[in-house]
């Protein structure tokens, strides 16, 4: 079909609303990834009918700044109500931007070398309705440039090294051949080797030595790293039926979830600078810390990092479909942070001890305080105001780990009192 008409289709099927049988089927299809473009078409149309529904639509452009400071030079009398508008338009417009990012999501993920035009096209229909600001769509507009930069990388690899083993070689720097099983799937932004037993192994420590770890316990896992700034994602599985676990539900789980990290190494550069928060930690490693202030700028430096790791990771485990507790990030646990960068108590650091103890017990206090808080308010956030888990994350995509509580009682007063 030519490009132009797919589009006109596009156009027309977003104004049909299916059945509600046809649009459970093809939940299911789009959830094992075998819907088609047509198909993904239909239910985002009617997914789109429903959330106008229960989202009234704007109607005009709603830039939040310019509003705001309209609504600050209302007459006194009337800017109670002035800001009660603010919020209700502020609110819905905020769950039109989650809406449409997950939609686009879905959209590359059917296909990820969907053209440009379709997504584009979603972005106008939200748009329209919702009133997205310049700045709104611009964010977009960076967000899929970022996206397709990505992918062209990614497409380039795939055809400069047709042979999987060679792109394999080149990017872990080893040597496979045909003698070593592995599967190689090249998702949208990243490339996954799946592998079992002494490959698995060779490959994992090819990349990243994860002796270690409790990796190598019969337990299907996975991880995620940048190698020659391409995401690379690596499963190795463990286990006696090799082919029925490479197509198990819990492998295409994993693998989810590390795609799920492929994604938030571009959001989280994007909205939190990550590369420099990284860097901003690791330029004190030759730092010798003989007074107080040189320990305070290190921790306070450190903190940011530490919990963007931690909503990572939290938010993989969610989309992956799995809940997770604080816990995790916990001292000893698999995600310590903190003791991946050797800051407890009794670490070897210093000539000024207490102090440094001290200082570092109060940030661990700190850290396992907000990211208990930070999942609690998720889980109430998906709970109270009724939303999936994509559109939930999607809702805090710009927001830091540590804001989510109070954007979250935001939301969640909204959606009370729009249901009255
Ligand atoms: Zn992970």
């Amino acid at each position: 079909m030519p490009e132009t008409e797919k589009i006109s289709q596009f156009e027309k099927i977003k104004n049909r609303v299916i059945n509600f049988i046809d649009f459970v089927r093809l939940k299911q299809k789009e959830y094992s990834g075998e819907i088609s473009f047509e198909e993904l078409s239909e239910v985002l149309a009617a997914e789109f009918a429903e959330f106008q529904n229960s989202n009234p639509q704007l109607n005009e452009e709603f830039d939040p700044k310019v509003q705001f400071e309209l609504v600050k030079k209302t007459p006194k009398e009337v800017r109670k109500k002035a800001l009660d508008e603010f919020k209700t338009k502020f609110e819905t417009q905020k769950l039109a931007l989650a809406e449409c990012r997950v939609y686009l999501e879905r959209l590359i993920r059917q296909n990820p070398d969907l053209k440009r035009e379709f997504l584009d096209a979603t972005i106008e229909k939200f748009a329209r309705g919702y009133g997205f600001s310049q700045n709104q769509k611009q964010i977009f507009k960076d967000l899929l440039d970022k996206y397709q930069e990505k992918r062209s990388e990614i497409i380039d690899l795939k055809e400069k090294y047709p042979n999987k083993y060679d792109l394999l070689n080149y990017l872990t720097g080893l040597n496979f051949g045909p003698q070593d099983n592995f599967e190689i799937f090249f998702d949208p932004m990243s490339i996954t080797f799946k592998a079992s037993g002494e490959v698995a192994y060779k490959i994992s420590h090819g990349i990243e030595n994860k002796k270690g770890k409790n990796f190598w316990n019969g337990e299907i896992g996975g991880f995620h790293k940048i190698l020659k700034e391409i995401s690379v994602i690596v499963i190795p599985i463990i286990t006696s039926d090799e082919f029925k676990t490479i197509h198990s539900i819990a492998t295409r789980r994993i693998h989810r979830h590390e795609m799920e990290h492929a994604k938030n190494s571009m959001l989280h550069e994007y909205f939190f600078g990550f590369n420099s928060l990284k860097s901003n930690v690791l330029k004190y490693r030759d730092v010798e810390f003989d007074d107080e202030s040189k320990i305070s700028s290190y921790l306070n430096d450190v903190y940011p990092y530490v919990l963007t790791r931690a909503r990572d990771e939290f938010i993989s485990y969610i989309i992956q479909g799995k809940n997770v507790s604080q816990k995790i990030f916990s001292r000893n646990y698999i995600y310590d942070y903190l003791g991946t960068l050797g800051l407890y108590p009794d670490a070897p650091y210093s000539i000024l001890g207490d102090v440094w103890r001290k200082k570092i017990t109060e940030l661990e206090v700190r850290y396992q305080d907000t990211i208990k808080k930070s999942i609690a308010a998720f889980y109430l956030l998906r709970k109270d105001a009724k939303l999936n888990s994509e559109v939930a994350v999607a809702l805090l995509t710009d927001k830091e780990f540590s804001r989510w509580p109070i954007e979250v009682k935001r939301i969640i007063e909204f959606s009370r009192s729009s249901k009255r």
